[in-house]
This record gives C-alpha cells, sequence and structure tokens, in this order.
C-alpha cells in the first residue's frame, strides 16, 4: 500500500511510520514539524520506500501520485502544546481534516482518523464506551483540542454519509513509550525527565485524577489493524489499567530508582478527573487490546530516556526544517 501519515515526524506518527515501512508499505510523512523535530525520522532517511513532505496539512495536502491510505495524525496532542497554539490545533482539527478526507475521497483510499479521549472531556459515565456522548466545556482552555477533535469526528462521519468515503475513526487514550519528547508537558514524559534529574516530580492537585495508559507499540498495532480494515468506529484505543496520577509517580520513581519526591502543583483548569476506555468494540471487530503492562511499558521508556544525550534534555524549539 501507499500510505500517507500526517503528522508523522510526531510521536505516534513516526512509530506507525516505522511500522509500515517494516512491513513493505510505502510511506508518505507529511509533517510541519510545528510539535516534533526530524529526530524521529532520522533511521528512516535512506530508506527507499519512505518519503518526508514539510508543510502545514492545514493550507494544502498533496502528494504527486495516488494514495491507498490517509492516517491522519496531524495535531498539536499535549496539553500545553494545544494551549499555546490554540489556533494552530482548531485548523489542524477542522481545515487539516477536510484537506486529509479530501486526497482519501479523490483516490476512493481508506481514511484513519486519530481522534481522542478528549471527546468525552470530563466524563459523566466511567468507564467510557464509545456511545458516550462527552461531557466537554466548550469555551474552556482544552476546548481547543476537544472540540477541533469533534469537529473532526462529525466532518468524516459526513465524508462516509454522503462521498463515500471508506473512514474509520480510531479514540486514543493516554499513550506513552520512547520518543515522547522530555518537555512535551505529558504526565508519564515529565515524571521520567524529573526522576532521572533527582527532581520533584510534579503531581498536579492531589493526584487523585486517572489515567489509563497505553504503550505505543499496542498502540500502533491497532492503527494498523484499523487501516487494514473497513470498519469505521469509532472505536476505543487504550489500556483500560486506570491508574492515579499519584500510583504513577510511585512507579516511576520505582522503575528509575530516583531519590526525587514528589511536588504537589495546582491542578489546571478543566483537568479530567478520570479516564479509562471500554475496549470491547475493538477487541470484537479487530481482535486488537492492549499486551504490554504499565511496569513493562515504563521500563522500555525510561531505558529510552536514560539512553538520550545529556544535551536533548532542553525545551524544544519549533523546527521548519525538513531534511
Ligand atoms: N499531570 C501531573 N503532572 C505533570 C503533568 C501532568 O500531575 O507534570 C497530570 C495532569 O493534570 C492530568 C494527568 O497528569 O491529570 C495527565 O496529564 P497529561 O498532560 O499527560 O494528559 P491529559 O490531561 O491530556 O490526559
Amino acid at each position: 500500500m501507499r500510505v500517507v501519515v500526517t503528522g508523522g515526524a510526531g510521536f505516534l506518527g513516526s512509530h506507525l511510520c516505522d511500522a509500515l515501512v517494516a512491513r513493505g508499505d510505502e510511506v508518505w510523512c507529511v509533517d510541519d514539524l510545528s510539535t516534533s523535530g526530524p529526530g524521529n525520522l532520522g533511521h528512516l532517511r535512506d530508506e527507499p520506500r519512505f518519503r518526508f513532505v514539510a508543510g502545514d496539512i492545514s493550507e494544502s495536502l498533496r502528494i504527486p501520485c495516488p494514495v491507498d491510505a490517509v492516517a491522519h495524525l496531524a495535531s498539536p496532542a499535549s496539553p500545553p502544546d494545544y494551549h499555546s497554539r490554540p489556533l494552530h490545533t482548531l485548523a489542524a482539527g477542522s481545515r487539516g481534516t477536510e484537506n486529509a478526507l479530501r486526497l482519501a475521497g479523490r483516490y476512493q483510499a481508506r481514511f484513519l482518523l486519530a481522534s481522542t479521549s478528549e471527546v468525552y472531556g470530563d466524563p459523566l459515565v466511567h468507564p467510557q464506551p464509545e456511545d458516550d456522548w462527552g461531557h466537554v466545556n466548550p469555551v474552556g482552555p482544552r476546548s481547543v483540542y476537544d472540540e477541533a477533535k469533534r469537529f473532526a469526528e462529525a466532518l468524516t462521519m459526513a465524508f462516509r454519509r454522503s462521498e463515500g468515503t471508506d473512514t474509520g475513526i480510531v479514540r486514543i487514550f493516554n499513550t506513552y513509550g520512547p520518543r515522547m519528547r522530555p518537555y512535551d508537558g505529558r504526565v508519564v514524559s515529565s515524571f521520567i525527565r524529573q526522576a532521572l534529574r533527582n527532581e520533584p516530580l510534579t503531581v498536579y492537585g492531589d493526584g487523585s485524577q486517572t489515567r489509563s495508559f497505553c504503550y505505543v507499540d499496542d498502540l500502533v498495532r491497532g492503527l494498523v489493524a484499523m487501516l487494514d480494515s473497513d470498519e469505521p468506529g469509532p472505536f476505543n484505543f487504550g489500556n483500560p489499567d486506570e491508574r492515579t496520577v499519584d500510583e504513577l509517580a510511585h512507579l516511576v520513581i520505582e522503575a528509575t530508582g530516583t531519590a526525587s519526591g514528589i511536588r504537589r502543583l495546582p491542578l489546571p483548569v478543566d483537568d479530567p478527573t478520570r479516564r479509562c476506555p471500554v475496549i470491547d468494540r475493538a477487541r470484537e471487530h479487530l481482535g486488537w487490546s492492549p499486551k504490554i503492562t504499565l511496569g513493562e511499558g515504563l521500563r522500555h521508556t525510561v531505558e529510552w530516556f536514560r539512553s538520550r544525550p545529556p544535551d536533548d534534555g532542553g525545551p524544544e524549539t519549533p523546527h521548519d526544517d525538513g531534511f
């Protein structure tokens, strides 16, 4: 297959590019590198079945040949990233999704939307099944991401219904693993970075809020299965092993052997109190479920963070160079 991966230089996107190239697909990665660096793709530089196109998909998305599938992952995804780039986030979810859908429609290609657990907002139903319609503050600071993804889902379904586009939607819950940016502000990357520097782990609020963390390899296996299917979804993709943020902090302390303690900081506005996916649909329709335990996944991730050069620890500045 020839597959376009928007956001293919990012954390999830680069792992998806790897999995597709490894099984023999031709991959066109499109990314504006606004919240990622080309470093995630350096190992694919000499791979003949891999192409990199630098560009903002909310402006245009042109590929000079027919394609079989479009995996649309491009968007700022960590809370600090979408808070600092609110208009860019809304544009990626709206115009960017439309451009990606039009590309898929032109070639009768499979279209995969990487949506998010954020469509459930601060959920009233727990754990979250796909038919929970969500509890989102439309004017809160998180709305730029939540509503962009909700709009992207609506647009995807409209293309499916009115244009006959072969679409699939997955809602991705918290995912972690190698290639997370140390300063992306997410909880796993922040805790590991802090632990490895023997700095206190910054727990927001009382640490009783929960998340369910899925290791990246499990997640990518699901994305590939969804690309290969003709299932419309939406399917929740995540690991139902729900943990409090406090518990996660202690697991990271244990996995790193750090001398760090805990520092409590205020809870961000509209921070969801609970998150846990019901994954019965993905299990039934795709035969997918996560396999890697949180302990094992954290060990791999810590190992990767340890292997980074010492000067890799600074806040990353946006890149606008391709390679
Ligand atoms: N969090 C925390 N300390 C940090 C970063 C995040 O306690 O240094 C908390 C955050 O308030 C949230 C949870 O960890 O309750 C997950 O945050 P993250 O930004 O990773 O993802 P999201 O909120 O989008 O699920």
